[in-house]
Formats: C-alpha cells, structure tokens, sequence
C-alpha cells in the first residue's frame, strides 16, 4: 500500500491490509469476530459513572485483535502497522479501570496474553513476557523461593499491563509503587517503523511506566523479587474509626513491614468476600502480616481497643485478603448496590486518619472510606453517590484544601510524567499510532480534571 492508498482507505480497509500480512509473515493470530473485538475493546472503566457514559462498551471497537505468542511477533506487527498507518492499542487482561485500553481510533487491539513465559534470573529477578499473569508467576516463584515485590489487587492481571497501566497494590507499604524500582528493566517496541525492540533500564523506564503503551509496547519486562516469606492473613475488628486509625497508623512499626493493611467502615463490610464471618457493625482491618510478626500485631490490636478475629496463615487466604484491597471493596458495594450509582475517588494523605469526617464532608453523603496503608500515611477510596460530573469534580478542590493528595480515576489521560512521555513518543511514536487519544498534546494543567470530551 502507497502513503496515498494508505490516507485514502479508512481505518477499517487498512487494518484489514495490515492484517493480511501479519497472517502471512505469521506474526500473530488475527480475529475479526465482532462479539470478541467488543468484549476486547473494554476494560473495567465500568466502574466510574462518568466513563461508562463516556466510553461504554460497543462505542469504541478495534477493527481486528492481534494475538502475538513470541517476543519476537510484536515489533513484526509494528512495523506492517506503521507501514498501513494503523492505530495499536495494547491490552493486557483489561482490568484497567480508567479506560486507558480503549482503541478510541480503532485499528489494532493487540492482545498481549500470549506473551506468558517467564523464568527467574541467576539475580534472582524475574524475567516475564507482558502477558505473564501474576497468579501463575507468584505461584511458580514462591516454590523456587522468591516472593515478587508487588501485585494489584487484580492479582490475574498481566505484568505488562500491571507495568503499563496499574500502580501500586500488596507489597507496596515496603516496596512503593511500579515507580519505585519495581521494574528493572524492559524489552520495548517502538512504533517507528524499524521492526526492532530495544532495552531500557534505570532511569530509562520512566517514560515507559504508568504511560499507557503511548511510548512503547512492553514486551518484555524485569522485575523484582525478596527472598521468599511465611505470610499470614490476619481479621481484626473495632467499635471506632478511632481506634482502627490507632492501630492501623503503628503497623508500619512492625518488625517486618506488612504486605497489606486494608481498612473498612461498616457500610463495607456486609460486601466483602472474607473466608470468616464478619460483623457488620465494626470496623474491618485486614492485615497480611510476615508470620513471625503475628503476636506482635496481635499486642498492637489489643492495646488499640480491637479484637484479632482470624488468624489464617494458608498462603492462599492471604490471596483472599489481596482480593478485597484497593478498589475491589468499591466494587463489591457497586455490585451489591447498582441503585445507589456510586463513585469514587482515590485519595491519600494524613486527614484520612485524623479528619475523617472533614473528608466526608467533600461529597454530599453518605460517603464511606475503604483505607490501605502506604509506607508515608494512608490512602482511600472515598466512595459517594453520583450526582453528575461537575458535582465529582467539585470535590477536587475540597480535597486540596483538605491537605488530601487526590487521583481521578474517571478520565483515561496519562497522568504521570506527561511532559516525558510527550517527549519520548515523539521518537517512538512519530505518526501517535499507539493507543490514540491517551496522551494528551501538551501537558494539561490539572490531569484530574482533564475529563476529556469524547
Ligand atoms: C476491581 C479492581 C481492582 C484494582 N486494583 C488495583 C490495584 O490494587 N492496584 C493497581 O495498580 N491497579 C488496580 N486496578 C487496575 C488494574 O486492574 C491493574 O492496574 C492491572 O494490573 C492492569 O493489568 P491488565 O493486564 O488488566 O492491564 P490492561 O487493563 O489490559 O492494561 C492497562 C493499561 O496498560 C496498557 N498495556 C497493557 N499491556 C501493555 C504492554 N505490554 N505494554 C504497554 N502498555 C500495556 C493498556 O493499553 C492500558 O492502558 C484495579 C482495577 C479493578 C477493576
């Protein structure tokens, strides 16, 4: 196809030729099927009110989905893509709740599952392709002895997409965020037309974490591991907001940090999926704790006016707690409630443990705090009813007044390191074929206002 075939064919005609050759260079599995591309074409962004208006599922669909199953497949399909001038938009298990997996422009949908080995290094980091799901990855490591620093509470969700997209989950009171080292390095496509990958590491990776795929395609990526740790899961209850704060603020005194902390109010707790029957009236706090700590956060708990409700240390319960941190314990509410339309909000900083009622004042109740605990303070979702966008975005400032660090998690913009990410795609992305319509041309002003008008 010539430039200008290329420009006069629609997007639909130029996936369909780009296709074509990827079948005949076998580059990857192609499928058209239409119930497929739509399934596809979304990703959790159901979850906020203002994207499953903006971008509900059917009003964005790829024109074809690319299954690579070799590293080597997806600069191949790159560089026929970039050739037809066709949109590639890259997706992991799409459990993204911003959106940030819809092919706005159509194109591509390259479905990177496929990508699954993984093996650890001599370093005793963990080498995996993008699709590698962290379920099968923990699994496997923890028998060889190795604990991965970090996995979203979506622990069936992709390293790539983890990397690409998510941020922080369990092990992330010790080990931050995916930005914090996490990554050792990465295998990138570009979408420059040279077929080639290229390996980043250190300071390198920036532009390529949290950024959607607009800079590149992960491939490949490097992790890392500690040594492996006995985990238990850890129920406890309390009367008062106060005294869960109390106890939940001295967790990271432990002797051995906590892999996870997470908090409810009782409007909650009935929707969360414990192995333990909880009591709707109290506050839940969740730990899972490095055995050996166990006793200590057993003193902590009674001298905090609580009670340990369960101790559980079967590895697999502490997956259980996993499951109902971050945005899961929202979730379960919206599913348990879909009349109540709810929202919410990711929040972090000291008034969540000290102004609680100050922070539900923001939104026009009832408002209900789900808390996680990071190694400088608290974060939370703050959950409240809908009552339009401008009322959502009304609490911004209420936030900011606060002291409360805030994050929109209902607009699909890279919001991290946008001037670097700007910068970079300008050399791997000339034609902004990758994942159209996620990076914005300038840096915004405020990227949690930045609502976009799709
Ligand atoms: C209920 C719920 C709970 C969640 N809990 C957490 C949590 O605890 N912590 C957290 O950080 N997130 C969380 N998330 C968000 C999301 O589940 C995670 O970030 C998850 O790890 C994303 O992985 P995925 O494989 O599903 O990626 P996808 O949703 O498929 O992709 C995520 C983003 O990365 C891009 N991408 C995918 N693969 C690649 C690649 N190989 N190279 C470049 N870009 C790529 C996609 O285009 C998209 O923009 C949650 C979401 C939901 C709905």
């Amino acid at each position: 196809m010539t430039a200008a075939d290329s420009t006069a064919a629609s997007t639909a005609e130029r996936t369909a030729a780009a296709c074509a050759e990827i079948s005949r260079l076998d580059a990857g599995g192609v499928s058209t099927d239409r119930a497929q591309l739509v399934k596809v074409s979304s990703d959790w962004s159901r979850m906020s009110p203002v994207l499953q208006e903006k971008v509900p599922a059917g009003r964005y669909v790829a024109d074809a989905v690319v299954r690579p199953t070799r590293p080597e497949q997806v600069a191949q399909i790159l560089a026929v893509a970039y050739r037809h001038d066709v949109p590639v938009t890259p997706r992991g298990a799409g459990t993204g709740n911003y959106g940030q997996a819809t092919p706005f422009d159509g194109g591509i949908l390259l479905d990177l599952r496929g990508l699954d080995s993984f093996g650890l290094t001599a370093d005793g980091t963990l080498r995996a392709g993008a699709g590698a799901r962290m379920t099968t990855v923990d699994k496997a490591i923890r028998a060889q002895g190795r604990d991965i620093w970090m996995y979203p509470s979506t622990k069936s969700s992709t390293l790539g997409g983890f990397i690409g997209g998510g941020s922080a989950g369990t092990g992330t009171i010790e080990h931050r965020t995916t930005s914090d080292g996490y990554v050792v390095s990465a295998t990138v496509a570009p979408m420059d037309g040279s077929g080639e990958t290229f390996t980043v590491s250190g300071d390198d990776l920036t532009p390529y974490v949290h950024t959607y795929g607009v800079t590149g395609i992960l491939v490949e990526v490097e992790v890392r591991t500690d040594p492996v740790r006995d985990w238990t899961a850890v129920y406890t209850a309390f009367d008062t907001y106060g005294e869960l704060v109390s106890v939940h603020r001295r967790l990271t005194g432990l002797s051995v940090l906590p892999r996870l902390a997470s908090a409810d109010e009782p409007a909650l707790v009935p929707t969360l999926t414990a192995s333990v029957e909880l009591d709707p009236a109290r506050f839940s706090l969740r730990v899972i704790a490095e055995s050996s700590t166990v006793e200590e956060l057993r003193t902590l708990v009674t001298e905090g006016g609580g009670d340990v409700v369960a101790v559980l240390d079967d590895y697999g319960e502490t997956d259980r707690l996993s499951g109902m941190s971050y945005n899961h314990p929202v979730w379960f509410l919206q599913r348990a409630h879909p009349e109540r339309n709810l929202f919410h909000m990711e929040t972090s900083g000291v008034p969540l443990w000290d102004r609680p009622d100050d922070v539900r004042e923001v939104y026009e109740g009832p408002v209900h705090l789900h808390l996680e605990l990071f190694q400088h303070g608290p974060g939370a979702m703050v959950v409240a009813e809908y009552r339009g966008e401008q009322a959502l975005l009304d609490g911004i400032p209420r936030f900011d007044a606060l002291g409360v660090g805030v994050h929109s998690p209902h607009q699909w913009y890279v919001d991290r390191n946008v001037e670097l990410a700007i910068e970079t795609a300008k050399r791997t992305d000339p034609k902004g074929l990758l994942n159209p319509g996620k990076l914005s041309a300038a840096p915004p002003v405020d990227t949690r206002l930045n609502m976009g008008v799709r």
